[in-house]
């Protein structure tokens, strides 16, 4: 079977690309060993997150790092054996997260954040997927006086990007979340990002658009994947499919192959869970809150109130833990009245992350043809739909809409 371009990988960001490279008129098959979106794109928040303008940084204060080296706070968590592996990507992380250097991170992700909903809107919009987009922002809650006026501070630049905001006084917090059990020093509510009540289900809706469209979802293996004289081949359901150009939006199962191809990056995964909750009696939650003090977020999805945690440093293999539910559940309990659990486990997905913080987009440069889109890290669901417009005009060779350098995986 031959076609123009093969996507390796049905997640939100294999999907926001297939999506964009079939529009530009290729024959795209897109191959996954799954059904799409059931990975990470499953589990997310489901915030679309416009306003993101800094991605997220390691913590550089003495204090912090001394409170997260402990090791038994909610929001970090991190599994001792997994320490010499993943230290070579701490220390980096660690190094790119200085104020100067996390400037550059901003910069480089710019662009795909101010895209991010307008491009989303379109394939929604394509897909019939109204029903899952809301525009309600999200809301971050501070419980100490001190943090909540550095944060009033520090929101004021978003306006230098368009962005707006409200801060909320307890009063005006409890009138926009009136189920809320605790009171807090204030909130800021972020009002331009967007929301998916079913992450999951958006994938899907995506997958439906792209065999609509004429595109060929088939089940494979990507680690099959190899180089010939007529392009790439990888073996499928169906037989094998070759094509001149193929994209490795495996998400974090992309480094492996990066790697088995000669790309050896320093990446490493945070791991997060979600467990979704029956409110309790009649209690309603309106919006995403993020509790800053404990890392968790709580977000009002289509089957219940979806409790994610914060990030587990741990290796992308190794088997679930309870801890960081367990650590994050009673906090939330104590902001919402969080009822009955709703899902039989706790689900698991791993963030696939970067030292500086910037995908990885872009063709590799010793392969002909092979192009790189995975590393986004939190922000993956936020990034699918710019990205796969990105990676699209780079492919066909129109002059991309931003500048691809920040991606590049020659920066490693
Ligand atoms: C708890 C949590 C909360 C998050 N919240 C948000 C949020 O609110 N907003 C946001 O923007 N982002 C969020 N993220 C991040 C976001 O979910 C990810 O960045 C994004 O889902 C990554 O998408 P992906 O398509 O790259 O990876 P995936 O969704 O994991 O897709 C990779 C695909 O590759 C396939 N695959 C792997 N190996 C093979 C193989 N050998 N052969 C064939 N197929 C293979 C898999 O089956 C999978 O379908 C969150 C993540 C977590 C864990």
């Amino acid at each position: 079977m031959k076609t123009d371009v093969i996507v390796l990988g049905a997640g939100v960001i294999g999907l926001g690309a297939a999506l964009n490279i079939q529009s530009k008129g290729r024959s795209v098959t897109l191959i996954d060993r799954g059904e799409p979106g059931r990975e990470t794109s499953f589990g997310n928040a489901g915030i679309i997150e416009r306003a993101s303008i800094y991605p997220y940084a390691f913590p550089r204060a003495a204090g912090e790092l001394f409170r997260y080296a402990l090791n038994g706070t909610p929001e970090a968590y991190y599994h001792v054996n997994a320490l010499p592996r993943v230290a070579n990507f701490l220390v980096r992380y660690w190094w790119h997260s200085a104020p100067s250097r996390h400037q550059i991170a901003r910069d480089g992700a710019l662009p795909l954040i101010q895209n991010s909903l307008s491009e989303h809107e379109k394939l929604v919009k394509e897909a019939g997927a109204h029903n899952l987009l809301k525009r309600m922002g999200w809301i971050k809650l501070f419980r100490n006086d001190e943090k909540f006026r550095e944060a009033i501070n520090d929101v004021e630049e978003l306006k230098t990007y368009g962005l707006s905001f409200d801060i909320l006084s307890p009063d005006q917090l409890a009138a926009r979340e009136p189920d809320l059990k605790e009171r807090v020093a204030g909130a800021i509510h972020y009002k331009d990002p967007a929301n998916i009540s079913d992450p999951g289900a958006l994938s899907l809706a995506y997958a439906a658009l792209f065999e609509r469209k004429g595109g060929v979802f088939l089940h494979g293996d990507a680690r099959t994947l190899s180089q010939g004289p007529e392009g790439w081949t990888v073996q499928t359901e169906k037989g094998p499919v070759t094509a001149r150009d193929v994209v490795v939006a495996l998400g974090p199962w992309g480094q492996d192959l990066a790697e088995a191809f000669g790309y050896k990056l320093p990446m490493a995964v945070k791991r997060g869970y979600h467990m979704h909750y029956k409110p309790q009696g009649h209690a309603v939650l309106h919006h995403t809150i993020l509790d800053t003090d404990n890392g968790y977020v709580l977000a009002p999805m289509d089957k219940g109130v979806r409790l994610t945690t914060g990030a587990e440093f741990a290796l992308r293999d190794a088997p679930p833990t309870d801890v960081p539910l367990s650590r994050t559940e009673p906090y939330a309990k104590k902001l919402f009245p969080l009822g009955e659990r709703l899902d039989e486990k706790p689900w698991m997905g791993s963030r696939p992350c970067t030292p500086d913080m910037l995908p990885i987009v872009g063709p590799a440069p010793r392969h002909k043809g092979l192009w790189f889109d995975f590393g986004h890290a939190h922000h993956g669901l936020t990034h699918a739909a710019a990205c796969g417009r990105l990676i699209a005009e780079m492919i066909v060779g129109e002059t991309p809409f931003a500048d691809p350098t920040p991606y590049a995986v020659t920066r490693f």
